[in-house]
């Protein structure tokens, strides 16, 4: 891994922040970075660092810990295995992808006390190779989910396939929003978050309505 430039990374962050509503929240995908690239996009303002791996973010999460005032957002696949260490470890979990992880979420959050905001994690296009509830299969269980009743659930993840071209992009983004208020509308009045866009689609993703983006290559590869 290349040495870390504090100077490109800050320079990073402040082109994107310029480049959205200062109500985007940007979360800085750590993921492959090191724990000084982090404190580098900490010092240029971050405070939140998405990370995919419950194990390895443990360790980044030991070694910043002087940097009290970060929140930690889990935006990985979650095998139930390691749904306990995502709950004890993090602020947010973007990707509850399925029934059976929410329900034991619900048992561990009463358990440990300790109630992260959460995420469902939608699909609104056919990808094989992504996770998620499609629109129809999330309307079939939102009656479940609704009898969780420890999960503190803000909003709807997605993560698009690759290969859209923009107008792809902003209807499927624009399908994410319109299901959110299709939730609203249902009672489910805490869905206010849409967690939405990476580096190569995140401005296409804050014009279809994005609360959330999450940003890595574009700060700490470019
Ligand atoms: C890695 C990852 C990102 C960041 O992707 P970049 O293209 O590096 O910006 C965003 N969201 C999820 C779920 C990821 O796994």
């Amino acid at each position: 891994m290349s040495e870390v430039n504090p100077d490109a990374i800050a320079d990073r962050v402040n082109q994107i922040r310029t480049s959205i509503s200062s109500q985007v929240k940007l979360v800085a995908v750590s993921k492959y970075t090191t724990t000084d690239a982090i404190r580098a996009a900490y010092d240029a303002g971050v405070r939140d660092f998405g990370e995919s791996r419950v194990q390895n973010a443990k360790l980044k999460q030991e070694e910043l810990a002087d940097l009290s005032d970060i929140t930690w957002h889990m935006i990985g696949s979650l095998q139930s295995n390691k749904a306990r260490a995502a709950i004890a470890q993090f602020d947010w979990i973007h990707s509850i992808d399925r029934l059976s992880l929410a329900e034991q979420c619900d048992r561990l959050i009463f358990e440990l006390k300790k109630s992260p905001k959460l995420l469902l994690q939608v699909k609104l296009a056919d990808d094989p190779s992504k996770s998620g509830w499609s629109e129809s299969e999330l309307l079939a269980d939102l009656p479940k989910l609704a009898e969780l009743q420890n999960l503190n659930i803000a909003g709807l993840m997605t993560i698009l396939p690759l290969g859209l071209d923009q107008d792809q992009a902003f209807t499927l983004f624009s399908r994410v929003g319109e299901l959110a208020e299709k939730m609203r509308s249902l009672g489910w009045n805490n869905i206010h978050e849409l967690s939405m866009g990476m580096s190569a689609d995140y401005a296409i993703a804050v014009t279809a309505g994005a609360s959330i983006i999450r940003v890595g290559t574009q700060i700490f590869v470019a």
